[in-house]
């Protein structure tokens, strides 16, 4: 199959994505952060996410990776697509919910408060769900061995080496708050983990 669909359903998400974060951005800098925990692990897992982020965009405008090439498969791009777009989907409710008190990293803003609502209110993380969905979504999609899962990686690092230390620092902020709304929620994926 042509790549040329390949590239297109690649570019055309990224830059969803880059369009929904773009104003949460924005807007979250305009509070002030009042505790960063942002520590050397921090800085490392945000640069390689941040690399792979842009390699499937360096897939799809130069030959880089073009040795790693497959052939696609007619199944698989359509079901990337279904991640995509329901990873994608949850990430722009998630930005919705969390609005002022989302940062890239973590730490805490002035007046920071506890959503507990909307898409948060089975999970205590669906914006890392998905992220973790899009980045699936990406790997099915991209017919390339290290372009595709590339993004798949850097999430699943980030995630796992984070979800303790946003927890205890959540702990930390909130207290009893936090540990009631743990004990009826799941981490990822509704009622299950
Ligand atoms: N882990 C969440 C949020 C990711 S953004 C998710 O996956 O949906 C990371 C920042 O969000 C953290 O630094 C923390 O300050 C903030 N945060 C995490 N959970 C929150 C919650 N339930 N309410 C308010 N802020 C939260």
């Amino acid at each position: 199959m042509n790549p040329w669909f390949a590239k297109a359903v690649v570019l055309t998400s990224s830059v969803i994505m880059v369009i929904i974060r773009a104003p949460h951005g924005q807007r979250s800098r305009s509070v002030t952060v009042a505790r960063s925990r942002r520590g050397t692990l921090e800085i490392v897992l945000l640069a390689l996410a941040w690399i792979a982020f842009f390699l499937p965009l360096a897939w799809v405008a130069t030959p880089v990776f073009a040795f790693a090439d497959y052939p696609s498969h007619p199944v698989s791009l359509f079901a990337g697509i279904l991640c995509l777009a329901l990873g994608l989907w949850l990430f722009a409710r998630s930005h919705a919910d969390l609005g002022t008190n989302w940062s890239i990293t973590l730490e805490v803003r002035e007046r920071h408060q506890l959503i507990t609502q909307g898409v948060y209110h089975r999970v205590r993380h669906p914006m890392y769900t998905s992220l973790l969905l899009y980045s699936l979504g990406q790997a099915l999609v991209l017919p390339n061995w290290i372009a595709g899962p590339s993004y798949g990686v850097a999430m699943v690092l980030l995630v796992g080496f984070r979800l303790g230390p946003e927890e205890r620092m959540m702990r930390e902020e909130f207290g009893e708050e936090y540990e009631a709304y743990m004990a009826r929620t799941k981490r990822l994926v509704p009622g299950v983990w």
